[in-house]
C-alpha cells in the first residue's frame, strides 16, 4: 500500500464555518496562496451555493491559484453540482465534492428520504459530477454513526458510479480512535471496489479526538486526510493541519507515511490564518503555540543548553519558526529592507514595498531595534489592506483615573480631512464612537484583543477586534503599532473600510 498521505485543507469551507468567523474574497485568496506554498494536495475553497461571497471566492481561488487540486462542495442534487462546476471549471486540477448524509438518524430527521433513495440520490449525483470532471470525491455525512453495512452499499454506489475518493466523516466528533479505525477496516474489506479508490476521513473535536481518530484511521488504510490550520472549523473544530503533519513527520519511525507538506511554512500559514480570522491561537497549542518550543523551568531549560533534544522532540525551524533576531534599525535603507523581506519570502509590488518601507521608518523612529516579526507584521498589514475609504490622519486622547475619556480623530477621505470628538467609558469606546461620528455609521464593537508581535517595552502590539452594523454580519479589523490605543484606531478603521467595500459589492453570507 501506497504511503502517501493526501492533505485536504477545509481551512477556507468548514473552516471559515466557525462561529463569528467570516472571510472575504481577497482574505479567502491570500489564505488559498499561502496553502498553496504550503504544499496542500487538495484546498477546499467553499460550498458555492451557500452564498454569493462564496460563489465569487471560489471563482477567483479556481482561477488564480495554480499546482493544487482545487474542490468546491455541493450537496446531492444537480443545482449544487451546477454552480459548484461554474465556480471550478477554470481551475487547473478541479475537484467536485459531493456528499450526502448516510445515518439513520440524519436520514430521518434531517432528509426525510429512506436508505434506498439516498443511496440513488448519492450515485446519481456522483455520475452526474463526472460528466464535468473525472476528479469527483463523495462524502457520506455522519458515516461514523451509520450502520456499516449500509455504508458499505452506498460506497459501492457511488464508486461504480465513478468517485475517485471517498471520504467517511465523524461528522459529528463521536468516534474514538480503536472504534474509528476498526470501521476504517471494516469497510476497507467489505465495500467491492474500494480498493480502486483513495479512503479519505474527516475528524471534528468534539471529544477532542479528531487528530488522534485521523492518526488512527491512516492506520487502517486512509490515504487522505481533512483538515484545517489551527483546527478551527464548526463547533470544537476540525483535525488540526499541523498536528497531523508534524506527527506524521516526527514519528514516520511508528507510522511510515508521507506528505507533501513544506512544514517550514506551517508557522506563517498558522499566523495568516490566526490573523485574518480573527480567531487567536491558544498559547498551550501544539506545533504552533506560543509556549509550543518555550522551556519554562530551570530543569528543562538547563537540559535544552546544554542538549537539546533532552526535552525538544522537534525545532522550531522546521515548522518555520525562527528566532527573532535582531536585522534592521533606523539606518537601514530600502535597499536592505527590501532583501530582507525577500529572505523572508515575502513577494511585494513596487507600489506595495514603498508603502511598506514608510511605515518601517516611522516605526524604527520609535523602536530601536526592527526584527522579522516586526517586519511581518508590516508587510502583512500593508499588504493586506483594503483600500481605505478612510485613513488616520491624527488621534488625541484625553483619559485617566480621574478624567472621562475623551478622543479627537482626524480622518481622511479623498484628501479632505474629517474631525470629531466623542467621550466614551473608556479610551477604545471614545475612538469609536469619534470614529463612528465621522463616518455616520452606528458599530457595535463584538469583540476586542491585542497581542504583542515583539517582545520588549517597544514591542508592537497588534489589535484585533469584530465589529457588527446588523447585529448580524461580523467583520474582523487589524491595526499595529506601538501604542496600544492607536492600534485600536487603526483596527477599528480597517474594519469600517471592509464593511464599506463589502456593503459596495453586497456580498450574502448564509451557510448550511
Ligand atoms: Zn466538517
Amino acid at each position: 500500500m501506497s504511503k502517501r498521505v493526501y492533505i485536504f485543507d477545509t481551512t477556507l469551507r468548514d473552516g471559515e464555518q466557525s462561529p463569528g468567523v467570516s472571510l472575504n474574497t481577497a482574505e479567502k485568496l491570500q489564505i488559498a496562496r499561502q496553502l498553496a506554498c504550503l504544499g496542500v494536495d487538495i484546498i477546499e475553497a467553499g460550498f458555492p451555493i451557500a452564498s454569493p461571497g462564496d460563489l465569487q471566492a471560489v471563482t477567483a481561488i479556481a482561477r488564480e491559484v495554480k499546482g493544487v487540486t482545487v474542490a468546491g462542495l455541493a450537496r446531492a442534487n444537480q443545482q449544487d453540482i451546477d454552480v459548484a462546476w461554474q465556480a471550478l471549471k477554470q481551475a487547473e486540477q478541479p475537484r467536485i465534492h459531493t456528499f450526502i448524509a448516510t445515518s439513520d438518524i440524519h436520514l430521518q430527521y434531517k432528509l426525510r428520504m429512506n436508505r434506498q433513495e439516498v443511496l440513488e440520490a448519492a450515485a446519481a449525483a456522483v455520475a452526474y459530477a463526472r460528466r464535468f470532471t473525472s476528479d469527483v470525491e463523495f462524502s457520506a455525512e455522519d458515516a461514523s454513526r451509520s450502520d456499516k453495512d449500509y455504508l458499505c452499499r452506498v460506497l459501492e454506489a457511488v464508486i461504480a458510479a465513478g468517485a475517485r475518493v471517498v471520504n467517511i466523516p465523524d461528522t459529528v466528533g463521536y468516534a474514538v480512535p480503536g472504534e474509528y479505525a476498526d470501521f476504517i477496516g471494516y469497510i476497507m474489506e467489505n465495500t467491492r471496489g474500494i480498493e480502486k479508490v483513495i479512503v479519505s476521513v474527516h475528524c471534528h473535536d468534539d471529544l477532542g479526538l479528531a487528530v488522534a481518530n485521523t492518526l488512527a484511521a491512516l492506520g487502517a488504510g486512509a490515504r487522505q486526510v481533512e483538515c484545517t490550520i489551527n483546527g478551527i472549523g464548526e463547533r470544537a473544530g476540525n483535525a488540526s493541519l499541523e498536528e497531523i503533519v508534524m506527527a506524521l513527520h516526527t514519528r514516520r519511525d511508528q507510522l511510515g507515511l508521507e506528505t507533501a507538506i513544506n512544514t517550514r511554512e506551517i508557522y506563517r500559514t498558522s499566523r495568516l490564518v490566526s490573523t485574518l480570522t480573527g480567531m487567536v491561537i491558544q498559547p498551550n497549542k501544539a506545533i504552533v503555540g506560543k509556549n509550543a518550543f518555550a522551556h519554562e523551568s530551570g530543569i528543562h531549560q538547563d537540559g535544552v543548553l546544554k542538549e537539546r533534544t533532552t526535552y525538544e522532540i522537534m525545532k522550531p525551524e522546521t515548522v518555520g519558526i525562527s528566532h527573532s533576531n535582531l536585522v534592521l534599525g533606523k539606518h537601514s535603507g530600502r535597499h536592505a529592507f527590501k532583501e530582507r523581506l525577500t529572505q523572508l519570502g515575502y513577494v511585494l509590488t513596487e507600489e506595495e514595498l514603498a508603502k511598506a518601507f514608510t511605515s518601517f521608518k516611522n516605526l524604527a523612529d520609535r523602536k530601536k531595534e526592527i526584527t522579522d516579526h516586526d517586519l511581518e507584521a508590516i508587510v502583512e498589514e500593508e499588504i493586506r489592506q483594503v483600500p481605505p475609504v478612510y485613513t488616520l490622519d491624527y488621534l488625541h486622547i484625553s483619559t485617566g483615573s480621574t478624567v472621562v475619556p475623551t478622543a479627537t480623530v482626524g480622518l481622511l477621505k479623498e484628501g479632505q480631512r474629517l474631525e470629531e470628538a466623542a467621550c466614551g467609558n473608556g479610551p477604545v469606546d471614545a475612538i469609536c464612537r469619534a470614529i463612528d461620528k465621522v463616518t455616520g455609521l452606528s458599530c457595535t464593537l463584538v469583540n476586542w484583543g491585542i497581542r504583542a508581535v515583539t517582545s520588549g517595552k517597544d514591542a508592537i502590539g497588534e489589535v484585533t477586534l469584530k465589529i457588527t452594523l446588523d447585529g448580524e454580519k461580523v467583520v474582523v479589523g487589524r491595526g499595529i503599532s506601538t501604542d496600544v490605543l492607536e492600534a485600536s484606531a487603526r483596527a477599528y478603521l480597517n474594519a469600517v473600510n471592509k464593511l464599506l467595500k463589502e456593503g459596495e459589492n453586497n456580498h450574502g453570507h448564509d451557510h448550511h
